[in-house]
This record gives structure tokens, sequence and C-alpha cells, in this order.
């Protein structure tokens, strides 16, 4: 399996020949789910609520790991700061770094337009159907822009950089489709081409909402959600519902499709994908098996939505079934 859209490749800025030449890989992504973000630019005279849109455009890709991922701060920059930094501007066209690389090379690290007084058909508006003429079109630019580029900033390249993207997307985008690229080692998930992914210029919505393949990708990387680490042999389950009580649990490979329960004690811990035991079976909705190279820690190489059966009599858990997501 594999995700091309996710691939941690560079897009700094929309519509411009401008690429960052360094493709980028999980090693990207930011290394907590809590990432400041600040504004290099506050002005308390103007502004204030096209920067509540722009967080709210964030705090979309937050909701989609039930909070797991959180945006903290939004005050204004100071020296050396850490996370991501935005400037706000009415004339240039937005972009943004990729993930983590973000603030060491790049202050600001996200460029937004306000759109005030810009012609409608800008160049600068890519990401979203939306009418500068009016004001509920200009919060749809702005918002759906901003969403775009916080996929950027959480690690995200360009769908329509896919090889698997249609013919459709490639004689409409000639001159950025560039056939040289190629994505960068373990940054794909899923092998599907997603035309409704936010971070497709050629979805055909531009309507600024994450696409299904989106939100499995930001709960896989930044939800808490299970996962299998192939060097131990060990399911790690950070939330497991057992009729409304909150547990961790950690299960040990011991073959033939059997795990040992082990480390098992309540938890306050958060998930955007719990687990659940009920009637001595265990669900696990999305379990990640993290690849063994250990120059990419993160890198996932599956997603399977498993079920397994308990006998309490031996703490062990049998598989009864396992699917790949998609
Ligand atoms: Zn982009």
């Amino acid at each position: 399996m594999s995700l091309y859209k996710y691939t941690l490749s560079s897009c700094l800025l929309l519509f411009t020949l401008t690429v960052n030449a360094n493709f980028l890989n999980t090693k990207y992504l930011w290394d907590t789910p809590e990432i400041p973000v600040c504004w290099k630019n506050i002005d308390p005279a103007t502004g204030a609520t096209e920067r509540g849109w722009i967080k709210d455009a964030a705090n979309k890709w937050a909701d989609a790991t039930n909070n797991q991922l959180k945006f903290t701060g939004w005050g204004l920059c100071e020296n050396n700061p850490q996370g991501i930094t935005i400037e706000t501007n009415n004339d240039f066209v937005p972009g943004s770094s990729i993930g983590k690389k973000a603030t060491k090379e790049n202050d600001p690290s996200m460029k937004l337009n306000l759109y005030v007084g810009a012609p409608d058909g800008w160049r600068g508006v890519t990401v979203t159907n939306c009418n500068l003429k009016t004001e509920k079109g200009r919060k749809a630019c702005i918002k759906g822009t901003a969403v775009h580029e916080f996929g950027h900033a959480l690690g995200f390249s360009h769908e329509h950089r896919s090889s698997l993207k249609d013919d459709a997307c490639e004689k409409r985008y000639p001159s950025i489709l560039d056939k040289d690229y190629s994505w960068p080692k373990y940054s794909i998930l899923i092998n599907q081409w997603d035309l409704y992914s936010i971070m497709n210029y050629c979805n055909p919505d531009q309507d600024g909402q994450l696409s299904h393949l989106d939100k499995i990708a930001i709960k896989t990387w930044y939800g808490n959600i299970p996962r299998y680490e192939p060097k131990s042999k060990i399911v790690i389950l950070p939330v497991i519902d057992i009729n409304g009580n909150k547990v961790s649990a950690e299960l040990i490979d011991i073959g033939n499709g059997k795990f040992k329960l082990a480390a098992l004690k309540s938890t306050t811990a958060g998930s955007a994908s719990e687990a659940k035991f009920r009637s001595n079976k265990l669900h696990i909705p999305m379990l990640k098996y993290l690849g063994d190279d250990p120059n990419f820690p993160r890198h996932v190489t599956s997603l399977y939505d498993v079920w397994l059966s308990f006998d309490s009599a031996t703490n062990q858990f049998s598989v009864i079934s396992s699917k790949a997501i998609k």
C-alpha cells in the first residue's frame, strides 16, 4: 500500500514554479502532536476575523485526529519562534514549508493572503471555488487555502504530483506536473489516487474539505492510534474502551495469530481511533504497522482493521479477521 498524497515533499508556493529541491520524508513530521503557531505580523486593528478563519482551517486537521493534534499559541511570534510562523498579506501567493523543516530554514514558514483588494480569479486563489467579490467568497478562499497550507505544514505534499494522477489532471497542469518528480522513500501509505484530497489541485470540488484519505493520513501520523512495532513484536494500544472504562495495553505477538496481553493499566490518554473490547472481542479499527528501518522510525508500511477474540483462561488474543484499510 502506498499513499501518494502523503508524500512529504514540498510545494512552497501555490501555482508558482518555485519548488524546494529537497524532497522531504517522514523525518519532517513534527515530533510531538502539539505544534506551536504564531503570527509574524499581528495588526490588532485588522485581520482578527481572518485570523479566526485561518485558525478554524488549521483545526480541521486537529478535529480529524480527535484533537490529538493540537495547534497551540497563536500569539505574536517572539525571537527564534518554534513551530509554524505565519505572515499574512494581501498581495502574495500563499505557501508553506513542509513539516517541521518549517521554522529552521524558513521564517515565516507560511504565507497566507487575506485577499483584500485582490482581483477575482487572481492566481493566488487555487484551492477553493471562491469569489473574491463577496465576503462569503473571500472567507472560502482564505479558509480553503489555509487548510491546504496547513496540510503542507504538517508534512503533506501535493497529490497532483502522484504518478497515479489521471490524464485529465495531467492535461490541466502540464507545467507543474513535472515528470521527474519521484516520491521520497517511505513516504507513501495507500497506493491510491485521491482526486478529492485538499492537497490536490485537480480536486473538482475545491471546497476546502479534507477527503476520506486526508483524514486517514492525519490520524495515522498524529492521532496516537494503535501500532505494531515489528522489532519488539508488540502491539501498543494507547486506548481501549472497555464498557466506558479507558485502559492502555500491550499485546505481545507470540506467533500464529496469537497475542499475549501485557501492561494493562487505566489511562487518561486520548486517541483518534480507540480500540473497543466487548463480549471477549477486541476491535482495533486502525492499526498501523511501522517499518523497521531505523532511519525512518515513523514510516508506516500499512494500516489494518483487526478483530481479535480473547481467552481469559490463557490471557491470549487470537486474530479473527484483519483487513487492509483503504
Ligand atoms: Zn500547495
